[in-house]
């Protein structure tokens, strides 16, 4: 038998795949990353942003009832475009099934930027409404970023875009550090199917430049996030058409106020600082709220999809609560479309959650309150831990794994990047220690 040219290939670049390519490839394992999206540098503009996230269909998904799933496509995944804030893995959900993430916890915290925001970088609605939460009984407390403070500029909300700074930490630095120790990306290149022999993961079948074409190795990692990873077992003939997925729903509720203290920076208005500086948690509910000032045109176009016309030049001063709930798993990610209707048990979660954040708002002084649709930006739970995948993360077929935020084992609304780095770095030293 010929030696196969990679070790490993790993389809995807977000957190997971990014994470299993940098620690394979510091073990001098050949890898190759394989990234549907563009790997151009991050400019935060809207037009960039947009590229990778509001293409219907690849970044941009629109249910039936017009809620939207968003997710980034592009070097990085959706951790280009995300708002930074780090929470730990649950440690129950995993021991459920064998596994214990601390040590990676550990390693992952010691190495990256994970700290609240400096009070220098919060912002100045993220204030009032930790005000407004706390008169309101709430335990309302910073939360973590990963973010890097001596590059990041108050008064800037492009780590939304997509940080051009290095500022906020992104997926990007550890496909650069895996790319150091040899690992090869192909960027716009879209993985079609696994290839398998006599039921074994061999390779797999892409697209680039308008040509298919095989590679072949040891290992094949598909980190393509909920959405990708589920579709590329069902193209390989390892799974059904659909997959039921959760998708962390959330509401933004907004209100005015007239007497914010304003940081008006370089020119900036109001409104535009790092998204979710603080916030809370109510763990029994699954419910959780955090400031979420959004740039003007994401206000906007929230105000105008929820008919508040009459609120579109209010951005400067306007609040927002971001309410986000774990909802239960269902609806269905198909071969060409996504579906996630709400279950009667999520609309009694968003019922209390709105009523809470309509508290903090009437705590904070805010008038003319309204609710925005709500909309997702974390699927997850498409190829399970123990349903779709085993502990080790490896599919029915021999040397075939899935790490991203589809393995998540059960319903979640926390924020999944840091919960999927050390998933990622689990499973490079499991594989290191197998071969
Ligand atoms: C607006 C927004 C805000 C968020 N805020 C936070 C936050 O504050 N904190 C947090 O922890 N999380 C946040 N998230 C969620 C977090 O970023 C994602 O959960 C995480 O990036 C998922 O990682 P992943 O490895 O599962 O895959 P993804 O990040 O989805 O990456 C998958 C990659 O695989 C590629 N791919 C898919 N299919 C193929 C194929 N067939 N061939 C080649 N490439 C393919 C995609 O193009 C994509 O780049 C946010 C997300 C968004 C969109």
């Amino acid at each position: 038998m010929t030696t196969p040219p990679y070790d490993a290939i790993i389809v995807g670049s977000g957190p997971g795949g990014a994470s299993v390519a940098r620690d394979l490839a510091r073990r001098h394992w050949r890898v190759l990353v394989l990234e549907q999206g563009s790997a151009a540098p991050l400019s935060g503009t809207l037009t960039q942003m947009a590229s990778m996230a509001a293409i219907p269909g690849r970044g941009l998904f629109i249910h039936r009832d017009a809620s939207l799933l968003v997710q980034g496509i592009g070097a990085g995944g959706s951790s280009a475009l995300n708002f930074a804030t780090a929470a730990a893995p649950p440690p129950a959900m995993f021991a459920a099934h064998g596994i214990d993430l601390s040590r990676q916890l550990a390693q992952l915290r010691a190495e990256l930027p994970i700290a609240p925001l400096p009070d220098s970088l919060v912002g100045p609605m993220a204030r009032r409404l930790t005000a407004g939460a706390r008169a309101a009984g709430m335990d309302w407390q910073a939360l973590d970023k990963m973010i890097r403070p001596a590059r990041c500029r108050a008064g800037c909300w492009r780590c939304v875009y997509g940080c051009p700074f290095g500022a906020k930490w992104t997926a990007r630095d550890f496909l650069d550090q895996a790319i150091e120790n040899g690992a090869v990306l192909f960027d716009r290149t879209r993985a079609r199917r696994v290839l398998l022999e006599d039921g074994r993961a061999v390779g797999v079948v892409y697209t680039r430049a308008g040509t298919t074409q095989v590679a072949q190795a040891r290992v094949v990692v598909l980190a393509g996030g909920a959405v990708g990873s589920s579709r590329l077992l069902h193209a390989s003939g390892l799974r059904g058409a659909t997959s039921g997925f959760f998708s962390d729903p959330v509401i933004s509720v907004m209100g005015a106020v007239d007497d914010l203290a304003v940081a008006v920076n370089d020119g900036e208005d109001a409104g535009n600082e790092v998204p979710m500086a603080a916030g809370v948690r109510f763990d029994g509910d699954g419910i959780s709220l955090a400031d979420l000032a959004l740039p003007r045109p994401l206000f906007q176009a929230f105000a105008a999809q929820a008919g508040r016309l009459d609120r579109l030049a209010a951005h400067a001063r306007t609040l927002s609560v971001m309410v986000k709930i774990g909802d239960e798993i269902g609806g269905a990610i198909g071969p060409r479309w996504v579906s996630k209707p709400l279950h009667a048990s999520d609309r009694l979660k968003f019922a209390r959650g709105v009523e809470l954040a309509r508290a903090v708002l009437r705590e904070a002084g805010a008038s003319h309150v309204f609710a925005s649709h709500h909309f997702a930006a974390h699927p997850g739970g498409s190829v399970r831990i123990g349903d779709g995948v085993d502990a080790d993360l490896q599919t029915a077929a021999p040397n075939l794994y899935v790490c991203d935020a589809s393995v998540i084992p059960g319903p979640w609304g926390l924020p999944p990047t840091l919960t999927l780095l050390c998933l990622g770095t689990r499973l490079a030293s499991h594989l290191a220690r197998q071969t």
